[in-house]
């Protein structure tokens, strides 16, 4: 490998469906990846869900691309055998006040073209789901789950079948700008160093999608966003079988402490929200599990403090720090032939199969 007409920097969902989409016969695309596999990073850090787009901005690409991927992810799902379900997903109101700020939500999320958004009372919400509590509740159809490795494995086939090569245990390291291209520098786990140029790069390197952009003149400063799991064990077998969340507050970097289910029918709560250093720590405090019960017990009070249990994390590439406004995704060329994409945290998943047609088409100018 001596000359690459497109690099994508990073393995996760969102490289492999830019390569998925821009693979093609006559184009050499790489894609390098620092881990060993595919989909190590946050990709494999996450809940699963098949977002609607209620929660963001009108206008914003996280509406639009959560939106127009989650009718992509169903038919790319439906079509090729993968593993998903559409459960639907209820955002419950403790009180009047919490229930009117879900009628504004219903309403952003209607701006937004998420399909189906209906209020429910509390009888309503008692038909549906006995064991939860709630004074009334937001309704969403269109949210599902599905194998997000799975889908990676798609978008893999799919790019490989087009000539893309997925080299892995190699770390891009650098990159300068030169005739015809970008020298990108790499190591691979053995120390060994070795450099190309390609005519273009996409930078999807999730929690490190700032660093590489700065080499292309890209300022970014993500802050890291760590999301703590518990799993919860000792309950009946589909007790709950919709995604249930609490109302969101405004002020709060994630959704709240919620409830989802996993393919295999395990119920999980979470991820919370905390802001942390810039390290890769995925370790999840043993206190984690009575603070989850503690915020889920009100609207779960089927859950006793020994049903939940410290599980797994992920971290957000956050490019909103704790006080600050919304910050959309970033998808953007900072400099001719490099283009970056920078916090592309939740609903990244959901919103992979757009964001690979976004890019394709931003490319063809
Ligand atoms: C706790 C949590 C819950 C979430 N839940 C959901 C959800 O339910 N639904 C949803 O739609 N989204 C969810 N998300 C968001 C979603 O997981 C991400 O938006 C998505 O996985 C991002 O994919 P990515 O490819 O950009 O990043 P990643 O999967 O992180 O991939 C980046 C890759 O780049 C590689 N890399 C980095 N630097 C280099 C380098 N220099 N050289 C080579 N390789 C490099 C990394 O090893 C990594 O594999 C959640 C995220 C978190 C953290």
């Amino acid at each position: 490998m001596d000359k690459a007409d497109i690099t994508i920097i990073g393995a996760g969902a969102v490289g492999l469906a830019c390569a998925a989409e821009l693979a093609g016969e006559k184009t050499r695309l790489y894609i390098l990846e620092k881990n060993a596999f595919f989909g190590a990073g946050g990709s494999s850090r996450n809940s699963e869900v098949i977002h609607a787009g209620i929660y963001y901005p009108a206008g914003s690409q996280k509406a639009s691309l959560c939106v127009e991927g989650n009718r992509l992810l169903y038919e790319i799902a439906a079509r090729n055998g993968l593993p998903h379900r559409q459960t639907g997903k209820l955002i419950v109101a403790a009180n009047a006040e919490e229930a009117d700020r879900l009628e504004a939500l219903c309403a952003q999320g209607r701006k937004n073209g998420a399909d189906g958004l209906e209020m429910l009372s509390a009888r309503q919400l008692n038909a549906l789901e006995p064991a939860v509590h709630a004074a009334a509740a937001l309704w969403s159809p269109r949210t599902g789950i599905l194998s997000a490795h799975a889908l990676m494995e798609y978008y893999l086939t799919r790019a490989e079948a087009d000539g893309a090569r997925l080299v892995c245990r190699t770390e891009v390291t650098g990159a300068e700008k030169e005739e015809g291209g970008w020298r990108l520098f790499t190591r691979n786990d053995h120390g060994r160093t070795f450099d190309f140029i390609s005519a273009l790069v996409v930078n999807c390197a999730g929690l490190s999608s700032d660093t590489v952009a700065g080499w292309a003149g890209g300022r970014y400063r993500l802050r890291y966003c760590k999301g703590d799991y518990c799993v919860v064990s000792g309950v009946k077998p589909g007790l709950v079988s919709r995604l249930i969340y609490p109302a969101p507050r405004s002020s709060a970097a994630g959704l709240g402490v919620h409830l989802t289910i996993d393919l295999a029918g395990r119920m999980k709560l979470g991820p919370d929200a905390t802001y942390i250093d810039r390290r890769e720590d995925y370790r999840v405090a043993p206190s984690k599990a009575a603070l989850f019960h503690g915020q889920a017990r009100s609207f779960l009070p089927f859950l006793k403090p020994e049903n939940v249990h410290p599980d797994m994390a992920g971290i957000r590439p956050k490019l909103q720090g704790p006080d600050d406004a919304f910050a959309d995704f970033v998808i953007r060329e900072d400099a001719p032939g490099f283009l970056n994409l920078v916090g592309i945290e939740s609903p990244g998943l959901t919103a992979s199969p757009a964001i690979g047609r976004f890019v394709r088409k931003l490319l063809a100018g």
